[in-house]
């Protein structure tokens, strides 16, 4: 099995279950697999495909995706093919011909297409070893993605009883699972439900205030990267897409009340990272299979938490760290219940209700997030902190907000509560509008009395109350605010009141940086350097950059710098056909820059805790491991002990020294370099000019090492500066 999983996928190791559900297939067991988004589904049967004996039918219900995976297994060397309405004809007998003749290993197909009759005799003549369901949760009422072709799958076990059938889906919730197994006749289907916890998303909700404001200082901080923005409506949706484009990025739109043709389009761009940003209505989603989308952004609310799970679902599914981030306000719901208004039935507009309030709750809830939607899902998550959060990376500072609570709530009383927060709000705060003048309440004994504190931090605090039930909203189309006994007790000065501390922010949002990332010593120009080579290769063969190789294996690469194929090969991701067909190139990219740089490239690898660890991001920066060489520097330690001391080699070093001596920082290179030694190779770069490095070296007669070299540049550069 692990042969097989090197050879054609260059993975080393399996993820968590993987290694159980093969061997169980293996076994001829009918399995039922829940794994969430990127927990490594495909993999349970394309490599019982390779292993068993015969061809695998893979059920599945996009084009698009079909289309994906069948180019991702060739290029991985394994012979797969795809039946679809995509096809003519003649191409499908083409096709037919060649799995007569045992050509190919998978096929993929869609329901409606594998039932009917003379499809299924055809199977018939030949040797199916498996059969797999993707996307198993399409058979269910009760999952968020029905689809009655997939009811027609009920006789699969009856046209084939020996054959094996697994099936796979990311919905955990137990209805659904139930719903598989008996719809696809596998009652006795052993089950396998990996964690839902994904731990790679960092989820953060903020208060929506100057919602383009707030998305734009997040963008700004992440323009390489490929994200999802998810909005209530298609007007939002277009407007957002224009302004962004306006901002300077490269963003499309995808909803419904576009042609099929401009969706597919946009689609298609977005996945071959021609543009970053698709700006979207959950019409989005589905059909995708993108592994490097690093944000999912919820610019409004979402209806309920199941739909949110999927859409912040689409997120990092290579396992790297990504980030969801929801923007939240009490008119977003007011929004959702009127939609919710309009339903006929009444039974649907409850659970609607219902399943918005749960939403509604999530979001102002001071609980991990990870914990509330593990627990939604039925699965306990013990751990106190999950790191990936903002509950939990940001612990909220608490503050004495007896004075301001007992403000707002005598406010609310003197208006009677007849009014919703905002009106509340600009009483306090002593405005002149209108609504306020024209009902005299200017006149009133809070006019005023909240000065002290701008608009939107009286929002937060407002908020705040609400949701720790010194105040309560009602009613659906105006909300308004209204007293309870805990605002009495507090009226009446007999409750202290502590709450949350507000924090406003405004533009930047201070996400990424405070995170711990694992790793730290990516070296991103190279990154950049081999992401622009795989477009290059992708744009030729009209491929997904991702397919080509994943973000994951070029972090590896720029993080080792292997330069053989040897080398190469032990990086993860790299299997034997396309170390074939892409390793003289990524070898190239990768030695050339590393002559340049005077970095040393390696002929053999050994890894450090690196692949096993999957949450490094590329765009990271990698502050962190700097600040740490600029401690050992400070300690008085050797090059090669530093690189010794954090396994890496004394290049990697000398760039981090680089970027400290650029940033201003002094560093004494005197430590490192004579100054007999400097002087010469001072000269040297005179002669020839410091850009090129190689030029350097060989005018010295290769006396110096490119660490050497490297060093005085730029100590000379920044003396100069
Ligand atoms: P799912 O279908 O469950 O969302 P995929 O099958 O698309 O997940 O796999 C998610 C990602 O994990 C893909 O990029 C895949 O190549 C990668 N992957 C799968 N198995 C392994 C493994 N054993 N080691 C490393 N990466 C893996
Ligand atoms: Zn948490």
């Amino acid at each position: 099995m692990r042969g097989t999983l090197n050879k054609y996928f260059g993975y080393n190791n399996f993820l968590p279950l993987q290694e159980d559900v093969i061997k169980d297939v293996l076994k001829g067991q009918d399995v039922l697999v829940l794994m969430p988004t990127g927990g490594g589904k495909s993999l349970c049967y394309q490599l019982p495909a390779l292993i068993l004996n015969g061809i695998t039918i893979v059920v599945s219900p996009l084009i698009a995706l079909m289309k994906d995976q069948v180019d991702a297994l060739v290029l991985n060397g394994v012979p797969a093919a795809l039946i679809n309405s995509s096809l003519d004809f003649s191409q499908i007998d083409t096709i037919k011909a060649q799995l007569q003749k045992g050509e190919f290993k998978i096929l993929y197909v869609a329901p409606e297409r594998l039932m009917m009759p003379v499809f299924l005799q055809f199977l018939k003549g030949l040797k199916v070893s498996l059969f797999a369901v993707d996307e198993a949760h399409c058979i269910s009422e009760w999952g968020h993605d029905f689809r009655p072709e997939y009811r027609q799958l009920k006789s699969l076990k009856e046209n084939f009883p020996n054959i094996p059938i697994i099936a796979l889906t990311a919905t955990a919730t137990s209805k659904v699972q139930s719903d598989i197994a008996s719809e696809l006749n596998i009652p006795d289907s052993k089950r396998y439900k990996a964690s839902f916890l994904r731990k790679n998303l960092q989820i953060k909700i903020k208060s929506k205030a100057n919602v383009y404001e707030q998305l734009l200082g997040y963008l700004e901080e992440h323009r390489k990267d490929s994200g999802i923005i998810y909005c209530q409506s298609r007007k939002q949706v277009d407007s957002l897409t224009f302004d962004l484009s306006a901002s300077g990025f490269r963003a499309l739109p995808y909803h419904a009340g576009l042609t099929a043709k401009e969706r597919s389009s946009n689609q298609e761009r977005f996945i071959k990272d021609d543009v970053e940003i698709i700006v979207a209505t959950i019409a989005f989603g589905m059909g995708i299979d993108k592994p490097n989308v690093r944000f999912v952004v919820h610019y409004d609310l979402p209806k309920n938490v199941e739909g949110y799970y999927q859409e912040i679902g689409r997120a990092g599914r290579d396992s790297l760290k990504s980030d969801c981030l929801l923007f939240f306000n009490y008119g977003d719901k007011a929004k959702i219940e009127h939609f919710i208004r309009q339903k006929e039935d009444l039974r649907e507009r409850e659970i609607a209700n219902l399943k918005l309030k749960e939403m509604v709750n999530y979001c102002i809830n001071n609980n991990c997030r990870h914990k509330v939607l593990l627990q939604y899902f039925g699965e306990d998550f013990t751990e106190t902190n999950c790191g990936a959060c903002d509950i939990c990376l940001e612990p909220r500072e608490t503050f004495d907000a007896t004075i301001e609570a007992q403000k707002v709530i005598s406010c609310v009383h003197r208006a009677k509560e007849r009014f919703g927060m905002n009106h509340i709000i600009d009483i306090l705060i002593g405005s002149k509008s209108q609504k306020i003048i024209g009902r005299n309440h200017d006149k009133l004994s809070t006019y005023g009395i909240g000065r002290d504190h701008s608009k939107s931090k009286w929002q937060l605090i407002v908020r705040e109350l609400i949701r720790a039930g010194y105040l309560d909203l009602e009613g659906d189309e105006y909300p308004v605010l209204r007293l309870n006994t805990k605002s009495k007790l507090v009226l009446a000065g007999k409750e202290e009141v502590t709450i949350v501390k507000p924090k406003i922010e405004l533009g930047k949002t201070k996400t990424q940086r405070q995170v711990k990332i694992d790793s730290k010593d990516i070296d991103y120009e190279l990154f950049e350097i081999l992401r622009a080579l795989r477009k290059t290769l992708a744009d030729k063969e009209g491929l997904p950059p991702y397919i080509i190789f994943p973000d994951t294996t070029l972090n590896e690469m720029a993080v080792y710098y292997p330069g053989s194929l040897e080398g190469l090969k032990s990086i993860s991701g790299v299997g034997e056909a396309k170390l074939q067909r892409y390793g003289e190139l990524f070898l190239k990219s990768i030695t050339e820059y590393c002559d340049n740089k005077g970095i040393e490239t390696k002929a053999s690898i050994i890894k450090h805790q690196f692949s096993a660890k999957r949450t490094i991001r590329p765009s990271e920066a990698n502050s962190g491991t700097i600040r740490e060489t600029l401690a050992f520097y400070r300690q008085g330690l050797t090059l090669a002990e530093m690189a010794a001391k954090k396994s890496v080699v004394v290049g990697t070093i000398v760039s981090h020294l680089e970027k400290i001596i650029l940033s201003g920082e002094e560093i004494d290179i005197n430590r490192f370099v004579s100054l007999k030694d400097q002087k010469i190779i001072e000269k040297a770069m005179a002669e020839v000019g410091p850009g090129m490095l190689r030029p350097i070296k060989d005018t010295l007669g290769g006396k110096f090492s490119y660490e050497q070299i490297r060093l005085v540049r730029v100590a000379l550069g920044q003396k100069q500066n």
